[in-house]
Formats: C-alpha cells, sequence, structure tokens
C-alpha cells in the first residue's frame, strides 16, 4: 500500500497540489487497504489520515497500518475544519466524481482558509495498472466465472427462464467462493438480446435464439468479466453470421490490442471489421474496459478515448451487434497487457 501512496504523492506535487481529499469508495479501499463502506483519505506529502466512523475505527487500524485513524461522527461541520487543519496543505484537490452536491457544498462552506481544487481521475489511473498481487486476484475471479459458466450453460434447456439462468450463475459463482456478485447478471434471450443491458425476465429461452449472458465473479473486491453468447438447437443463418463477425472482431482486437496504443486505436481494430461486415450501426458499445476494485474503470477503450494501453492493465474486449427486434451478440473476455501485447484471463469456451 506504501507505493501506492508514493506514487500518488508524486502525482499530487507534479499536479501543483499539497494534498488530496479521498472519497470515491474504491480509491479509499485501493489506497488504504481499508474495506469499510464510509470514509475519507486526507492524503499530503508528509501525512496520511483515514477519518471513518465508530463503526469501523477498529477495522480501520487494522486494515490501514499506513494511515492515522481519526473518528468523526455526525455533520461535517464538526469534524472537518479541524481535520484539515491538521494538516500542511495549502492547495487541497476533491474527487470531483467521488462526492455528492451536497457533501461539496459542505466542504466548500468548511475548508477555511485552504483552496480546494477539483480533480479526476487521480488515484483512477494509478488503479489501471495492476500488480502481481492484483492479477492474481482478479485470475482468480476469473477462474470463478469460467468454471461457473461451463458448468451452468450445459445445463440451459428451453423452456427455463432468463431469472432462473441468472440465479443458477449466481450460486455456481458464490459456491466456487466469489463475493456478492460486483455487478447484476445479464441473461438475455431473443429479442431481449439486443438490449446490451438487460435484466433477466420471467421470459423462457427458446431454441435457435441467442442468450446474451454477461457475469463476474468477485474475489477481495476484484472482479472478472465474461460475455458469452450461447443458442440452443440449431442455428440459423443469422445468428451463424452475426457470430462470426463478432469472434471475427473480437479475435482481431485480441491479436493486436498493444501497449502505447489509444483507447480509441483498441477500438477500431474491432469496430473495422464489424464495420467491413455492415453491423457498424449495431455495435453501439465501446470495445471494453478497465476491469479491477471496480467492475468498469480506466482505462476506455472506445470512440474517442485517449488513455493510453500499459503494460500491468486489465480490460476487456467485448464487441457486440445488436439488432433490434431479433436480439444479439456479444463476446468479452478480461485481458492483461503482458510483454506489451494482450493476453486473454478467460478460457471459457466460446462456441464453434
Ligand atoms: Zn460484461
Ligand atoms: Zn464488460
Amino acid at each position: 500500500m506504501s507505493g501506492r501512496l508514493d506514487k500518488l504523492r508524486r502525482k499530487l506535487a507534479e499536479g501543483g497540489l499539497d494534498g488530496i481529499l479521498i472519497s470515491q469508495g474504491e480509491n479509499r479501499r485501493y489506497l488504504s487497504g481499508f474495506t469499510g463502506s464510509a470514509g475519507f483519505l486526507l492524503i499530503s506529502q508528509k501525512s496520511a489520515i483515514l477519518a471513518t466512523d465508530f463503526r469501523y475505527t477498529e477495522q480501520a487500524k487494522n486494515q490501514a497500518p499506513d494511515f492515522d485513524i481519526a473518528r468523526i461522527e455526525g455533520e461535517m461541520q464538526k469534524w472537518f475544519p479541524q481535520l484539515i487543519s491538521s494538516i500542511k496543505a495549502k492547495r487541497i484537490g476533491f474527487e470531483a466524481n467521488g462526492l455528492s452536491f451536497a457533501t461539496y457544498h459542505q466542504l466548500v462552506a468548511n475548508v477555511g482558509k485552504k483552496e480546494l481544487v477539483p480533480t479526476e481521475g487521480f488515484a483512477e489511473s494509478l488503479r489501471a495498472i495492476k500488480d502481481d498481487r492484483e492479477l492474481e486476484l482478479i485470475i482468480r475471479a476469473v477462474e470463478i466465472s469460467d468454471a461457473a459458466l461451463d458448468e451452468v450453460a450445459s445445463t440451459i434447456r428451453p423452456g427455463i427462464t432468463e431469472k432462473e439462468v441468472a440465479w443458477e450463475l449466481e450460486k455456481s459463482m458464490r459456491e466456487k467462493g466469489s463475493e456478492s456478485m460486483p455487478f447484476e447478471i445479464i441473461v438475455a434471450s431473443g429479442p431481449n438480446a439486443a438490449l446490451a443491458h438487460h435484466n433477466p425476465s420471467e421470459r423462457t429461452i427458446q431454441q435457435s435464439e441467442p442468450v446474451v449472458i454477461d457475469m463476474g465473479a468477485r474475489i477481495e473486491g476484484y472482479s472478472s468479466d465474461l460475455t458469452r453468447t450461447i443458442c440452443l438447437g440449431n442455428q440459423d443463418k443469422v445468428f451463424d453470421k452475426i457470430y462470426h463477425l463478432v469472434l471475427r472482431a473480437q479475435l482481431a482486437a485480441i491479436a493486436a490490442v498493444e501497449a502505447g496504443m489509444s483507447g480509441e486505436e483498441a477500438d477500431g481494430l474491432a469496430r473495422a471489421v464489424i464495420e467491413q461486415g455492415g453491423y457498424g450501426e449495431n455495435f453501439g458499445h465501446g470495445l471494453g474496459h478497465g476491469v479491477g476494485l471496480a467492475p468498469h474503470e480506466q482505462p476506455r477503450l472506445g470512440k474517442g478515448s485517449r488513455d493510453v494501453m500499459a503494460e500491468g492493465m486489465v480490460f476487456t474486449i467485448e464487441p457486440g451487434i445488436y439488432i433490434s427486434g431479433w436480439g444479439g451478440v456479444r463476446i468479452e473476455d478480461t485481458a492483461v497487457l503482458k510483454n506489451g501485447k494482450t493476453r486473454l484471463l478467460s478460457k471459457a469456451r466460446k462456441i464453434n
């Protein structure tokens, strides 16, 4: 953890800040090791304070040995002025994406003579590069989602509902050691598969239609993210064509995404294949996203993304084609950038 603080402090210095207030949950956990659901980190070049309420102070002491623990209670005006005046810092960053409007107002009202500076992506950019321990946890999560999908997919029969399949998947992942689901499992059959983020419904799965299953497990906070599209019984010509186009796009990206490339360039590799196949309009989302303590984090692989792919990043590659009224196909793997190249972590079977 202290290596992470050193990196953050270097970034603070580069950004002309004397300190930063961290309020975003995954950033708090990443920098301190503290897994509680409430609290702030106040970090300067010299000090590191974790402020949390009585429910968590014991836990905080155990989990965050690099931090001084401050117990806080009630409204911000009761504790924030003292906390902020206890560190030697004039220009203090806060996380523009990690505060409610109401909390922001309380901050401003209680900051005294110090200057508050909005920041974006300070800790998030550190989180994008995984160390060996983080990678190990993600691989364990990937192995669980792979195994659960293989186990449950072979039992799916026509007549079972989307919700039932989602529950079987969740049960299987939990039995294999996953923590609570990092995001709601998607099981989208037939026309529902045209909706990239469909919630599992009472609809029964039929023969010869696409079924998109998107799921992830979680170990010590770290997620996996996996999508497969299956078809019970005979695949019709449309399914066959769309499936293979998406697969070709995915394989093209896996083969070519490399360090130094922008998120937009990475996205373009798969998009070009789908556009050439005539379905560019039907690939409405980005190619992928970083995976870690949050199931969606930096880098973003998509149109307009200037994120630069770098060694140690863990991210998804998930092209899809969605056709209203018919359904859709998405294929998603979690991958790591190793020795400059994309290496797949997920190994779940792809049909055909
Ligand atoms: Zn997914
Ligand atoms: Zn994803």
